[in-house]
């Protein structure tokens, strides 16, 4: 019995290299055409296009058309926003809205316990945080628990009612003298009282220490500067679609970290994807000394969250990236220039690493019962562990939060607030 099924697998076996072999033989006396449409089995089918691939290192292009031209321009004026805090002056001035002490005393406190539980765990185990790490968690905290407020409509300032948006107004000059460029009009809903309220969009992170208050935009602002307050070095993340967000250097673990004071969200970068189920096209990281796109931190899983990058080629976008690193370290010393190069290769590594450690983790994911039945459904019982992680902080209880701010993922939370081409408010 075995025998006969043993030789009836020879035969077929023998059969099927034959056939094989005469098409081959066909297509390469017939005609030049590719393999691919002799037949359509998949190990010979046409490659895929690799667009998701785009991201891969390529050589700068300048911009080509007035299209390109202005996403530059755009890319340089953003670049300005970190260089805005860099005044030793206001600084210091910023420190004193700071409860320093109680910031360094908390940093002080959870940087022991890091300490405790790295030496809990073995020796030659090193602590998750450093202390620099745990003093921006900690104004952190502060920032987002006792100092800074969130504002849609504002209330009427006359009878505390909830206001009704009715347009833009020009700035009067002490508004404009203190950074505002734009006002936002918003009338009471109580037709006795009829006031008009103003809401200036400060673009000045040191105004907006005595204003405390805005969008995500002024958050952003604010709360980096005073990171660079305490000693970080810090980035001022773009994101093209409708948010802003920090990153802090950290020493400690020789990466840039994630930091999102309206979320009080560190090191989550995944957060705005499978937290919030938000699709991303550009990250861009701005410091006072260059300029990274950083997608491939945020977006992991490009097929699922990915937006298609159609702004400029990504040739371009890698020539406006360099030119803005040029102007920034124009004046640094080589030893400077030669030590933010090395950072940037090994960030380039880091992210190159994200990309493929989720693209193996989508191949893990696959059930190999959807290959045998494709259709059948059954791998879509599994569901992503790391998604549930990143979502979790927006089910435990911020659902007030999320509902005041208007921002609750699933599409452009508030995308009326931000014109095409504007830094986001
Ligand atoms: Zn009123």
């Amino acid at each position: 019995m075995t025998d006969e099924v043993a030789k009836d697998l020879t035969e077929r076996w023998r059969q099927k290299l034959s056939t094989t072999r005469m098409n081959e033989l066909q297509s390469r006396s017939s005609s030049p055409a590719p393999r691919g449409f002799a037949s359509q089995t998949p190990h010979n089918a046409p490659p895929p296009s690799y667009s998701s691939l785009r991201n891969i290192p390529l050589v700068p292009m300048p911009p080509q058309d007035h299209k390109q031209l202005r996403f530059k321009n755009l890319m340089h004026s953003l670049s300005n926003m970190p260089c805005r805090w860099e005044n030793p002056g206001l600084l210091d001035e910023a420190l004193k809205a700071i409860p320093l002490e109680q910031i360094y005393n908390e940093a002080e406190e959870e940087s022991q316990i890091f300490k405790a539980e790295a030496e809990s765990l073995g020796t030659g185990k090193k602590p998750a945080w450093g202390y620099q790490d745990c003093v921006v968690r900690a104004l952190l905290r502060w920032f987002k628990r006792s100092f800074f407020t969130w504002v849609n409509n504002p209330p009427c300032s006359q009878c505390y009612s909830p206001t009704i948006a009715y347009g833009m107004a020009a700035p009067l000059p002490d508004e404009r003298a203190r950074s505002a460029t734009q006002v936002e009009l918003y009338k009471c809903s109580v037709e006795e009282c009829g006031c008009y309220e103003r809401f200036p969009r400060y673009n000045d992170a040191f105004v907006l220490l005595q204003t405390r208050k805005g969008r995500c935009g002024e958050w952003a602002n604010c709360f980096s500067m005073l990171c660079r307050a305490v000693g970080s070095r810090v980035r001022w993340v773009w994101n093209s679609e409708d948010h802003v967000w920090t990153e802090v250097y950290s020493v400690h673990r020789k990466r840039w970290i994630h930091v999102d004071s309206c979320e009080e969200a560190w090191d989550r970068p995944r957060l705005y994807t499978e937290g919030w189920g938000k699709k991303i096209a550009y990250c861009v990281a701005f410091s006072a000394d260059g300029a990274t796109d950083v997608t491939r931190r945020y977006v992991r899983n490009i097929l699922k969250y990915g937006l298609e990058r159609t702004r400029v080629p990504e040739a371009v976008l890698h020539y406006i990236i360099a030119e803005i690193r040029a102007t920034r370290r124009a004046n640094m010393s080589k030893q400077d220039k030669f030590r933010l190069q090395g950072e940037d290769m090994r960030e380039e590594r880091e992210l190159r690493y994200n990309y493929i450690t989720a693209i193996a983790q989508e191949i893990c994911k696959i059930d190999p019962e959807d290959i045998l039945r494709p259709g059948s459904g059954v791998g879509n019982r599994r569901a992503d562990p790391d998604a549930q992680k990143a979502a979790e902080g927006r089910q435990s209880g911020e659902a007030e939060w999320i509902r005041r701010r208007g921002e609750g993922g699933r599409g452009t939370p508030g995308q009326n607030q931000n014109p095409p081409d504007l830094p986001p408010r």
